[in-house]
């Protein structure tokens, strides 16, 4: 019996457009259907009626999918929330990195300020293992970020957040966004658009001046969802308060405690960018940086089934992970349809 489900009635964002197309899955895999029906003359056992609701790949977060090191080879002043003592150098180049991470064979990505004495060594080391270089809580200039990229960093950590304000002749990590100086290279970056990080001022800025390397990432801290209080995080105290999370005691940000979803949102709203570029700044962006994108990040035929209906609000209706539904928003009407054995088995 064949175990494809297909989805119709629906939106799937689908080589950077959103069609009006239904979506087949098998066995945890989207499936081209003209493979299926011509080549192996079968039809679904499943059919779901999506209501005219849009179907994009899931989102993946940067900072939280996969193991991300921020820290501690970063700049004392911009240190965010990293508690100081625990800040160090990488004098020792390469092995520096290693005597303090240990095992980086699960690493994807690692964040460093790229002005630290050795950092060339350290980029091209960490590049050659094919971990992505972010840079990140630093106070770079412009020519050292530039150098940082030509030696193989790809990413800016939460731009604009723990580095150097953009200014007008040193513009810093910011002035990657649109520098000639880095060979043509397609540079990304992280933005934390949950309304509190970023205004939305910035937010347009960064999305007109460099769309293709925008990232959402939430930056969120295990605290998301929580009720306002003193929680936990490392060995810090973090304060919720008016939807945000602040070291306690103090007015700096420590993460966020916004969902991705939410920062989706919020992120449409400041930029007015179309939804197909929206959801493809928490989807193919993240993917391509990451090296994912053959499985996951988009809808493409032989990826992953893990995707999510949303309505055209971009509020999550529901998820499916490798086909399975994991998520179902309490007010969803899609209708699922279980054809008859006969005509399901071709
Ligand atoms: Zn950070």
């Amino acid at each position: 019996m064949s175990n494809i489900t297909q989805y119709f009635n629906c939106r799937i964002l689908q080589d950077h457009n959103l069609v009006w197309e239904d979506l087949w899955v098998r066995d945890g895999i989207i499936e081209d259907p003209r493979e299926l029906f011509f080549k192996e003359k079968t039809s679904p056992q499943f059919r779901v009626d999506c209501n005219g609701l849009i179907i994009s790949p899931g989102y993946l977060d940067i900072q939280l999918n996969g193991v991300h090191l921020e820290g501690p080879f970063i700049s004392t002043e911009k240190r965010g929330a990293h508690p100081v003592k625990y800040i160090k150098s990488m004098n020792g180049g390469y092995q520096s990195i290693i005597e303090t991470y240990g095992d980086i064979k699960n690493v994807c990505i690692v964040t460093l300020a790229p002005e630290l004495e050795q950092s060339a060594e350290v980029i091209k080391k960490l590049t050659e293992k094919n971990i992505a270089v972010s840079l990140g809580h630093s106070m770079a200039n412009l020519m050292e970020a530039e150098k940082a990229v030509n030696q193989g960093a790809k990413l800016i950590t939460h731009l604009f957040n723990a580095m150097l304000p953009f200014h007008h002749r040193d513009p810093g990590l910011v002035g990657l966004l649109t520098s000639h100086n880095i060979s043509g290279k397609q540079i990304y970056y992280g933005l934390i658009a949950d309304g509190i990080h970023t205004d939305p001022a910035a937010i347009r800025i960064a999305y007109k001046a460099n769309p293709k390397g925008l990232i959402l990432i939430t930056d969120a801290i295990a605290a998301m969802g929580l009720k306002p209080g003193t929680y936990q995080l490392g060995q810090q105290c973090v304060t919720i308060k008016n939807s945000g999370a602040y070291l306690a005691g103090s007015n700096v940000l420590a993460g966020s405690i916004a969902n991705m979803a939410q920062c989706v949102r919020f992120f449409q709203y400041a930029s007015g960018a179309s939804l197909e570029d929206v959801l493809e700044m928490a989807t193919l962006h993240p993917a391509l940086l990451l090296g994912v994108e053959k499985n996951k990040g988009t809808l493409d035929y032989g990826s992953d089934a893990d995707f999510i209906l949303l309505n055209d609000e971009l509020y999550v209706q529901a998820t499916y992970i490798a086909g399975k539904k994991v998520y179902e928003a309490p007010n969803l009407t899609t209708e699922k349809f279980l054809l008859p054995a006969a005509v399901s088995d071709n």
